[in-house]
């Protein structure tokens, strides 16, 4: 069990270490959710922050507009965003397939027997209106009048620099002290004591964040909380990072995610810049064939504009220990294949801020015990879902993906592929095999699966009629996706005087 804050204190003061978007978004959610606490960020530019990090769930927006109640107007002209509307891998041996957030694998059309995944094919590799229109490059439906018709199943590629200094100016707006300081823990009962500043000034607060990023100063350093490698899963640890001012390729509403010799390569869309970024493991390719191998497929990216980033993939034991709760970085990393970061720090900063309001700011030992369940088992979650991405990516036949396939460690995925494997694209159990909390759902799984064309025991050919019905359905789906609005469109029409905000 973990031991609370002592019994006595009331958090009424926080003190946030780093000003990356871990520790801006955990200093935003804290003052925006309990407006009467004293939120001070303590950040050293000396240090700066990771600068990468620009792709996002469907869970980003929601956790902004919805949870914190934040204006979209501010972001969308501040921040510079274009929409995602999910992830087009160039995995397994299909040329392509289409990941969303809209769970259209497990839905069902009443005009059919079985859910929609028993009715995927190659000729028609969308399920739903999202995937439709990621086929189309298309972002939105058209309104009558020219507008965009936006919907809360898109997600965002966003410049990380833009992002934090938009998260910065909302911090400031809601009244959260920002200071410059480079600084040490000093320990304490309850943990921290205080964060001392070169200058000796002292930091002091009720409750600390850890956003200090990979360095995690007080939970792993500090507290020394045991840190739990994913190696035996997730083997890449590296990612050499480039990219090139956008000319006349049209603007994606979707990541691309690229199977490579070692790793995968994800392409992200800014209005004016596409971002590229090849994730590999150094076991397998040194920094100068990575680097070589990305030009190589890229020559558009000017070979003085890329740069190594190292990382290691896992999490702590705990990420609420004593008086410090560690956020984004600072409690753990996976890599970016499914663009989860932002979404575990929108998670686990909603998830603490109703921590303290549901205990009136004086956290029990339970509540940390399972505020630690919970945001571990996300962690954990999504080590799980990216073993399918490794273990059954047929794609290349190089020693980094024979390895991947054999040797991959699958922890809770295994029971969900063996069902799979026994029963095909059937939801029927997912609630019993994952979670609710768990932000993949068996949807997620079925899009990896089907579109890995992972083999399964019940191979089904839906009758005539069925089928006739569901070809027709995605030629209607392709016509209107067509009729959509592109992501140039949409951005145009969002900065029209005539869109109208709800
Ligand atoms: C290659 C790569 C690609 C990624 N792509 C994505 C993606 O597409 N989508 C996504 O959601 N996430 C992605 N991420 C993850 C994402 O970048 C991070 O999770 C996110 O930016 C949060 O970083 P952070 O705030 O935890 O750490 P950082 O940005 O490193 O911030 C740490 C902060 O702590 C401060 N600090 C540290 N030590 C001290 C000290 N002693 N004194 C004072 N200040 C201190 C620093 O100054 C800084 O302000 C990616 C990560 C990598 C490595």
């Amino acid at each position: 069990m973990s031991s609370a804050p002592s019994a006595a204190i009331k958090i009424g003061s926080v003190v946030v270490l780093g000003a990356g978007s871990a520790g801006l978004m955990a200093a935003l959610t804290l003052k925006r959710r309990l407006p009467h606490l004293a939120v001070q960020v303590v950040r050293s530019s000396e240090i700066g922050v990771i600068g990468v990090g620009e792709g996002t769930t469907a869970v980003f927006p929601r956790h902004f507009f919805e949870y914190l109640k934040l204006k979209p107007q501010s972001f969308y002209a501040e921040a510079d965003p274009t929409w995602k509307l999910g992830i087009r891998f160039l995995w397994g041996p299909r040329p392509h397939f289409f990941y969303t957030f809209a769970f259209e694998f497990e839905k069902r059309q009443p005009e059919l027997t079985r859910n929609n995944g028993f009715y995927y094919t190659d000729e028609f590799p969308w399920l739903g209106p999202a995937s439709a229109h990621m086929a189309q490059a298309r972002a939105f439906p058209r309104r009558p009048g020219g507008l965009p018709q936006f919907h809360n199943n898109h997600a965002f590629h966003i410049e990380n620099r833009k992002l934090v200094a938009w998260l910065e100016r909302q911090c400031t707006e809601a009244g959260v002290r920002i200071t410059e300081a480079t600084v040490r823990p000093e320990r304490g009962p309850d943990g921290i004591a205080a964060l001392i500043a070169e200058s000796g000034e002292r930091f002091t607060a009720d409750l600390y964040v850890d956003a200090s990023g990979f360095r995690s100063e007080l939970l792993g350093r500090a507290l020394e909380v045991p840190f739990l490698s994913y190696q035996d899963t997730l083997f890449c640890d590296r990612a050499v990072i480039g990219g090139w001012d956008r000319t006349t390729e049209p603007i994606l509403p979707y990541t691309i995610a690229e199977t490579m010799d070692a790793g995968w390569a994800w392409q992200i869309e800014h209005e004016h810049f596409i971002n590229r970024g090849y994730v590999y493991s150094s076991a397998f390719l040194s920094d100068d064939d990575a680097r070589a191998e990305l030009l190589r497929k890229n020559p558009c990216i000017p070979a003085d504009r890329t740069r190594v980033v190292g990382f290691r993939a896992g999490r702590y034991q705990k990420l609420w220990s004593g008086n410090v709760v560690a956020i984004g970085n600072a409690a753990g990393f996976v890599e970016p294949l499914e663009a989860t970061a932002l979404q575990v720090i929108c998670v686990e900063t909603s998830s603490l801020a109703d921590s303290l309001a549901d205990s009136l700011c004086e956290p029990t030992p339970t509540l940390i015990e399972l505020y630690n369940r919970y945001n571990t088992a996300a962690w954990d979650d999504i080590r799980d879902f990216l073993a399918v991405h490794y273990r059954f990516n047929t794609r290349l036949d190089t020693p980094f993906w024979r390895a991947a396939r054999n040797d991959v460690a699958m922890h809770a995925a295994a029971e969900v592929v063996e069902f799979y494997r026994q029963n095909g694209p059937s939801v029927v159990a997912g609630p019993a095999l994952i979670h609710p909390s768990n932000s993949f759902g068996m949807d997620g799984y079925l899009a990896m699966l089907i579109g890995q064309n992972v083999p399964h025991a019940k191979p089904w050919n839906a009758p005539e009629s069925e089928r006739n019905f569901w070809n027709q359905r995605c030629r209607k789906l392709a016509a209107d996706a067509q009729q959509g609005m592109t992501v140039s469109e949409a951005l145009k029409a969002l900065r029209s005087p005539n869109l109208k905000w709800a």
